[in-house]
């Protein structure tokens, strides 16, 4: 087995081994929170204002996109605040990924004031007001499900399905997942509202679930991923109490449709920190429940290939990332699914079938089985199936095969993926010397250097493939 797409090559344990280090957390925490936070004593009264000067936060820093959104609500009437992201972001000295503004508008009276608006989402009705490629976010206060008359809200088993529940600002924050999320920047005097002791555990690296924890899990499952996301993106640790029911609620999260983990699956691991994002889901049990065919392999195979293949690959992405590469889904989806795809593939190459015929048919079970838990756009689980499939044919150094495989749009993610297995102890480190050179050359050199075609094989070891219906 095995030998098709790469010989493996055992690597001891220790080097990608899953808890995440101490000082690895330490570091990232003190790298961020260089900057000021302010001061408050939240013990005794919350929510807490921080006027202007008290604080870090400058127009300066903030989109003029989100400036414009939250003026002409504030003019037409309405409260507006910046929240999320954006405003802890900016506390801890990062540039915001994006600004979501929140207000008691509801999503059609925000749609009156902007003509570049569209309302989206069913789960939860948002307001997206575009300004070419930036889009700011519009939510209007939301209260929790069973606490508010307006709107509608519907639970199954204690998970929240649809809660388009309009609130005041007080429920709105209560409602919010982590208390550094629940920090609003008001567009009225510049003042900063602390709702839930966000700043502390800002300044303390906790990821804390407002209100009990269990429950909020319940509601929503998915706020054990965005638990791990903010924990890895910001160097945090969970809150013990925020921590300790996980184990019990793992479970949950197989029941949350597909539809919705495909963004929370990109953000996790694409959002520069994808290697802590992946021990961490591993250490806390949730990575079965988003690519459980991975974590099968990984399970398997712990101190082996397939380990060291998704945690070489994600942190290239993580270095890429760095340097301001682009990134695309494709490669990561090629990078999470290739052992489950590999055996398979294996599996057909067994039973006799052609290498190609193996791994198109292996490559589109496993993306359909995918698809069952995360719902990966189609055109991002094609690439990364042609990233596959030019696997064995880059094992191909004769004849005129090596010029149409350069010639692929592919080609190039195809070549990144041969040179990941290579580092990740595939067998292939003078076959990623051949396409190196390859690709260097002109092309007269190129047809200087490739020999003629071998003759065919007749399949894997010499077999004759069984005839097929
Ligand atoms: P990012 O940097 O990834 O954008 P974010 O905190 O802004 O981080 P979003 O998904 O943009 O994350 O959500 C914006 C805000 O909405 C969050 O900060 C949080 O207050 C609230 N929120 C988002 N998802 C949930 C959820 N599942 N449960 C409760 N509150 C949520
Ligand atoms: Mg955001």
């Amino acid at each position: 087995m095995g030998a098709v797409l790469g010989s493996q090559a055992s690597t001891g344990p220790g080097e990608w081994y899953y808890t995440l280090p101490e000082e690895s957390l330490n570091s990232a925490q003190s790298a961020l929170t260089a900057r000021e936070l302010p001061s408050i004593d939240t013990t005794t009264s919350l929510p807490a204002v921080i006027p202007r000067p008290e604080h870090t936060i400058s127009r300066t820093e903030i989109s003029k996109n989100a400036l414009k959104v939250l003026y002409r609500l504030k003019s037409a009437g309405y409260q507006s605040f910046l929240v999320g992201g954006g405003v802890r972001d900016l506390l801890l000295g990062h540039e915001p990924k994006d600004f979501d503004v929140v207000t008691d508008a509801r999503p059609e009276q925000v749609k009156d004031l902007f003509r570049n608006c569209r309302l989206i989402g069913r789960r939860f009705r948002l307001a997206h007001v575009h300004f070419g490629r930036e889009i700011v976010e519009v939510a209007t206060f939301r209260a929790h499900h069973d606490s508010a008359e307006a709107g509608e809200a519907e639970t199954v088993d204690g998970r929240i399905v649809r809660d388009n529940v309009y609130g005041s600002f007080d429920e709105d924050a209560a409602r919010r997942d982590f208390t550094i999320n629940s920090l609003y920047y008001d567009i009225r005097d510049f003042s900063l509202v602390d709702t839930a002791g966000g700043l502390d555990d800002l300044k303390s690296g906790l990821i804390r679930l407002i209100g009990d924890p269990a429950t909020r899990f319940r509601e929503d499952p998915v706020r054990m991923l965005r638990a791990v996301r903010f924990a890895a993106k910001l160097g945090f640790r969970l809150h013990p109490d925020t921590e300790r029911p996980i184990p019990a609620l793992t479970q949950l999260l197989w029941e949350v449709p597909p539809a919705r983990l495909f963004d929370e699956v990109l953000k996790l691991f694409h959002s520069g920190t994808a290697v802590q994002a992946f021990e961490l889901l591993r250490h806390y049990d949730l990575f079965a429940p988003i690519f459980p065919a991975t974590d099968q392999c990984l399970q398997e195979q712990s101190e082996g290939f397939p380990r060291v293949l998704v945690a070489k690959g994600l942190a290239n992405t993580d270095a890429r990332i760095a340097e301001g590469k682009p990134v695309t889904p494709a490669f990561l989806l090629a990078v999470l699914l290739w052992e489950p795809m590999r055996r398979r593939a294996d599996a057909y190459r067994d039973a006799g079938h052609s290498v190609t015929v193996a791994v198109q048919q292996a490559g589109e079970e496993v993306m359909v089985e995918q698809a069952q838990r995360v719902a990966v756009p189609r055109r991002f689980s094609t690439v990364a199936r042609e990233i596959w499939a030019l696997q064995p044919r880059l094992a191909v150094t004769t004849g005129k095969r090596p010029l149409r495989v350069l010639e692929h749009p592919r080609f190039r993610a195809a070549y990144d993926f041969l040179l990941l297995r290579a580092e990740a102890g595939d067998d292939l480190r003078e076959l990623c010397d051949w396409w190196t050179r390859f690709q260097e050359l002109d092309d007269s050199e190129r047809a200087g250097i490739l020999k003629p075609a071998r003759p065919r094989s007749r399949g894997r070891r010499g077999r004759r493939r069984p005839a097929r219906d």
